[in-house]
This record gives C-alpha cells, sequence and structure tokens, in this order.
C-alpha cells in the first residue's frame, strides 16, 4: 500500500518499458512510486515470454535512457545495426548505411531492457506488484480495481495520481473512454507478423553479417531479421493474414516450404526449426491506436502505447514512449507540481509527435517491403546522401531526422520530410543521374535545389 503522504504517492499501471523507465524519473523527483503489473515477475524465470526479442533502439531513446545514466551500459550490450541488408529473390544482397559516420541503430534484447530498467526502479525505492492486472479504473473516485492472476482474488486500490503505462490495451484508457468526449481510432493493418529464429551456426557463429538489420522485400509483404547477442537472428514475417499469398494459404509444412523456397529460398539452410516454430508461434496483428486527451483531470495520465499505439515499422514505438516520459520529466522541471498545467502542456506538446509517428511507421512499411527493392529509391537516397553531406545543416534526410536527431521533433521530421520530398522530384527529373552520378552537373542541380530550401 502507498503510504500516505498527500500528493507525493505515484502509481504506475504496467512495470513494461516506459512504466519502468518513467518510475525513475518520478522517484528522483522525490516521491514514492508503486507499480503495479498484470504479468509475474518474468526476472524470476530468468527469460522473457521464452523466446529472445528484440528491439531497435536509437537516439531518441538513449536521450530517454541518459537521463538516468544507463545509456552507455545498454549501448555496450546491444548490437550496433549501421545499415540495411536487402536480400533479394536470389539471395543476392545490397546494402544501404542509415547514416553517416557510423550513425547506428541497436538491436536490444526487450527483456533485457526491461529487467535491468525494472532492476534499477527497485534499488532506487520504487515498489513492484505483480500479477495485479487492473480491470478498471474509477476516475471520479480515484481507485483502482485489481484482480490476483493466480488467486483471481479482487482488491480494490485508491491513488493520488495515476500514470497508465499499461500497454496498447491500456485498462486506464478503457476507463477514460468512458468520460465525455474522449476520442478514440484504432486500425489495424491487414497483415499480422510471425516470429522465427535463425540460430548461430554450429560453429557457434552468426550465420549472416550481424551489424545490419536484414530485409527481405517482397512487395505486399517482407520479413526482417535483427541480430541478438547468442548470435542468433530473431526473423519476423510481416504479411497478409488473407488473399495470395497469405497466412491463410499456408497451412501444412509442405504448403510453408514452398512459399519459402519461392520467396525466401537463402533462409531455408539458416532456419533448422522453420516449421515447428512457425505452426508454434502466434500471429499477432498490428494496430494504430490514437487517442485524446491523454490525461484526466489532473489525477490521470496515459502515455506511451496505451496513448498512441503504432505499427512497428520505423523502430520508433518504444523510442517514442521512452520520449514521452522525458518530455514529461523536462516539462516538470520548468511547471513543477502545477499537475493539471503539467499534464495539460504534455499532451498538448506530444499529441503532434504521436501522430506524425504513427503516419511516418505505416509510410515506412511500404518503403520497407516495396521502395527499398528499387534502383530509383536506391539512387534517390544516394543523392540526398550527397546533398547532406555538402549542406548539413539545410537538408536531413527523413530517416535521419526520426531516428538520430532527438532534438527535431518528429511531427517536425514528417513536415520536412514532405517538403524535401517535392524538391527531390524535382531534381530527379533535371537529370539522368544514373550516368550522371558522379558528374558536376549532379552538384549543381544540388545546388540550384538548395537555393530554393525555405522550410519554414
Ligand atoms: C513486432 C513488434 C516489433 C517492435 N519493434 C520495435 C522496435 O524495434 N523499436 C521500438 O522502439 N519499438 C518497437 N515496437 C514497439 C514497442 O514494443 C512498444 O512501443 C513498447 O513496448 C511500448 O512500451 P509500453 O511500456 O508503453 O507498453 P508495453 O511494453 O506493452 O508494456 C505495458 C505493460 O503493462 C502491463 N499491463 C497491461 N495491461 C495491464 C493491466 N490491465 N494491469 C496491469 N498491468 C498491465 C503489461 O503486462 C506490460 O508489462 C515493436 C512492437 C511490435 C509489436
Amino acid at each position: 500500500m502507498p503510504v500516505s503522504s498527500p500528493n507525493k504517492n505515484m502509481t504506475i499501471l504496467g512495470a513494461g518499458l516506459v512504466g519502468s523507465l518513467l518510475s525513475i524519473y518520478l522517484k528522483r523527483r522525490g516521491y514514492n512510486v508503486d507499480i503495479y503489473e498484470r504479468r509475474p515477475d518474468l526476472r524470476q524465470a530468468g527469460a522473457y515470454g521464452g523466446r529472445s526479442i528484440n528491439l531497435a533502439l536509437s537516439d531518441r531513446g538513449f536521450a530517454s535512457l541518459k537521463r538516468i545514466g544507463l545509456d552507455d551500459e545498454i549501448r555496450k550490450v546491444g548490437i550496433p545495426m549501421h545499415g540495411r541488408m536487402m536480400h533479394d529473390v536470389k539471395g543476392q544482397l545490397t546494402y544501404q548505411a542509415y547514416g553517416k559516420d557510423g550513425q547506428s541503430i541497436y538491436s536490444v534484447s526487450r527483456g533485457g531492457l526491461n529487467f535491468k530498467l525494472m532492476d534499477l526502479a527497485e534499488a532506487e525505492g520504487v515498489r513492484l506488484h505483480f500479477n495485479l492486472r487492473c480491470n478498471e479504473v474509477d476516475l471520479a473516485e480515484q481507485t483502482l480495481h485489481f484482480e490476483h492472476g493466480d488467486t483471481r482474488q479482487k482488491m480494490s486500490l485508491p491513488y493520488e495520481r495515476l500514470f497508465g503505462t499499461d500497454g496498447a490495451f491500456s485498462a486506464l484508457r478503457a476507463s477514460m473512454m468512458k468520460t465525455d468526449r474522449f476520442e478514440y481510432s484504432q486500425d489495424y493493418l491487414p497483415h499480422g507478423y510471425k516470429e522465427l529464429t535463425i540460430p548461430a551456426t554450429p560453429e557457434g557463429e552468426f550465420a549472416m553479417e550481424p551489424n545490419a538489420l536484414h530485409i527481405w522485400p517482397r512487395g505486399h509483404f517482407m520479413m526482417i531479421a535483427l541480430p541478438n547477442p547468442d548470435k542468433s537472428f530473431t526473423c519476423t514475417l510481416f504479411f497478409p493474414y488473407e488473399g495470395s499469398p497469405s497466412f491463410s494459404e499456408i497451412n501444412t509444412p509442405a504448403d510453408l516450404m514452398a512459399f519459402f523456397e519461392t520467396y525466401f529460398a537463402d533462409t531455408i539452410p539458416m532456419m533448422p526449426a522453420l516449421v515447428e516454430e512457425y505452426f508454434a508461434n502466434p500471429t499477432p496483428s498490428l494496430v494504430t491506436i490514437r487517442s485524446f486527451p491523454w490525461k484526466y483531470s489532473d489525477s490521470a495520465l496515459l502515455m506511451g502505447d496505451a496513448s498512441h499505439a503504432i505499427v512497428p515499422f520505423y523502430g520508433q514505438g518504444m523510442n517514442s514512449g521512452f520520449e514521452d516520459a522525458r518530455v514529461f520529466d523536462e516539462l516538470f522541471e520548468q511547471i513543477g507540481e502545477d499537475w493539471e498545467q503539467l499534464f495539460s502542456a504534455f499532451q498538448l506538446s506530444r499529441k503532434p509527435d504521436a501522430d506524425a509517428i504513427a503516419d511516418l511507421a505505416k509510410a515506412n512499411f511500404v518503403e520497407m517491403r516495396d521502395k527499398v527493392a528499387d534502383a530509383d529509391f536506391l539512387l534517390r537516397k544516394k543523392i540526398e546522401a550527397k546533398i547532406n553531406e555538402k549542406y548539413p545543416n539545410v537538408w536531413i534526410p527523413l530517416y535521419t531526422m526520426v531516428t538520430f536527431s532527438p532534438g527535431i521533433r518528429y511531427s517536425e521530421a514528417l513536415a520536412r520530410g514532405k517538403y524535401q520530398d517535392g524538391l527531390m522530384d524535382q531534381l530527379m527529373a533535371m537529370g539522368n543521374w544514373y550516368e550522371q552520378f558522379d558528374s558536376p552537373a549532379l552538384d549543381l542541380a544540388i545546388d540550384e535545389i538548395v537555393a530554393k530550401y525555405h522550410f519554414q
């Protein structure tokens, strides 16, 4: 039970990535912090859902971890991915760097990062309560209603200030949805996903280049793979539920092998447990959730996936949730304990950015599954890198703004990216840059286009 010193007790729903990080920020501000988590303490099982699941952590996430001094430690255990490695249907590879000067995103273990944050939170005095699923939040009475995961025993607890970091199907958001003028939308992609594994080779090595994010772009679908510290790769097949080809057509091991032989033949020798994993693993869906407002009076606030769940194609869900927590903490520094004003400032500041990254993530699915295999697209990327090299303060590629530039808001990145796209269309029409890539003509065209750059 929280100790009762008025206005000093913070309650967090969900000890996931965002809730655990937020708890440390709040604890360091001098509050008593209690987190209630639906699941048992997975640290005791030593594994996170039994499988090796990784996430791409990039500069926005690192900026938030830096605030609690955890960035270097996580960087050391993560695996840097400097670019995309595209696999075509014949198994031929094309590499494209993500940024310049070794800029990288990092493959980190979801469980490892979550455990580390929970350990640090506990070490600093945050109280974690497991196996308690919140079924309802009585917003008017400021009371939480829980059910114990094993005993099914019900219990209710009062709260002073509540943070809902309980993920895409948030209990706090569900209760807020019953209030007047609460806006909510969810839309599912026609695709689901399947996680598969490329284990380490018999010699104990990575079976593919470890410092890259691997992509098998196949038009309407794709597979990706991120490296793990045990030298395996976690692969994710993003594939339509219905149509042809789709999950609905793969019902037997023979169907599966025929599909893989057609589209992902180079992976078959690297996936000894393909059939077992494919039929054993679930096929989760992919949803974008938007909501508003994120606050209820000055007593409750949504953050992370609970307020804005996005599809994973920009690798920014966790990063944006971490950024939520950091922006909140920065606003706290300016506004202090005027909670109504603080919550208002937070939601007004973050909503446009959450909407922007939701749109960017959807658009990046098309880019990853389709465009990265396209010669025109690759040429555009090469030219953009050249412009950025020549005019680093004017022209920043969209991917760099989103992934490596925490100082640029997502909403600004989206707007500038659209603007730059228009200029790139003009530039591409000014010459045959396949043939003239190294010619002075491209330099002149770049100068001419950059002279037009007037983004407000
Ligand atoms: C396939 C896939 C790949 C992804 N890859 C990336 C990536 O590469 N990079 C990236 O930045 N993001 C990625 N994401 C997104 C990322 O996983 C989420 O954005 C991130 O986990 C959100 O963190 P969160 O703490 O808000 O929510 P969650 O991680 O979902 O945590 C919510 C916590 O609340 C608990 N909880 C839920 N309901 C209740 C309840 N009623 N009562 C009590 N506790 C409750 C849950 O058990 C959980 O511990 C990916 C997502 C998917 C699906």
